[in-house]
């Protein structure tokens, strides 16, 4: 039987992510770079026009559907959910940037503790290994997330876009024209 899940910020976090109306990517996003992170905040897509994007999202829709445990989860979009066990699933191709996948995975699992007063367990899962890492929801995380909506919310708020350096990620990025780390 899960815990009741108790945390004292839950209101301020909550009112923060329907006012900005943030979803796991952003989580993950401002791990990995914070231009992107305000990309995706300000709605800057450059990926109908990134060939590899396209590619990619046409394999990843072809490569699994998400689980009909998932239906009606208006604003939250993992990929399962066992219910009665108050457990969610977050599929990844690949087991790499672990901190940013995890946060996405333990937004979902926050999210779902907060709705539900349960405290809910976090597993991302790699498709590419068929293994599963648990995600704990534990006072670090939490700290983690509130800090990650904090920097959203001034990121949400900022006119310019934030400076960036060259990462490992930008080779796979749809904004590498852009920043010119093409
Ligand atoms: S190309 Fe690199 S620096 Fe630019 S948004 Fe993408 S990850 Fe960030």
């Amino acid at each position: 039987m899960p815990e009741a899940f108790i945390w004292e910020h839950a209101p301020a976090f909550l009112a923060r992510v329907d006012n900005l109306n943030l979803h796991g990517l952003h989580f993950q996003h401002v791990e990995l770079c914070e231009r992107r992170a305000w990309m995706y905040l300000h709605k800057v897509n450059f990926a109908q026009w990134y060939t590899r994007v396209q590619t990619g999202a046409a394999l990843h829709d072809a490569s699994y559907q998400r689980d009909h445990s998932v239906r009606g989860l208006f604003g939250l979009a993992p990929d399962r959910i066992e219910w009665d066990e108050c457990i969610v699933y977050e599929n990844k191709g690949t087991g790499g940037a672990v901190e940013a996948s995890s946060n996405q995975t333990a937004f979902y699992a926050l999210m779902l503790s907060i709705s539900t007063g349960k405290q809910w367990r976090a597993f991302t899962h790699v498709l590419s290994s068929r293994r599963r890492r648990e995600v704990v929801l534990d006072a670090a995380r939490l700290q983690t997330l509130w800090d990650a909506s904090v920097r959203l919310a001034q990121l949400g708020e900022q006119d310019a876009v934030p400076a960036a350096k060259k990462i490992g990620l930008c080779s796979s990025c749809s904004l590498a024209a852009f920043c010119g780390f093409d």
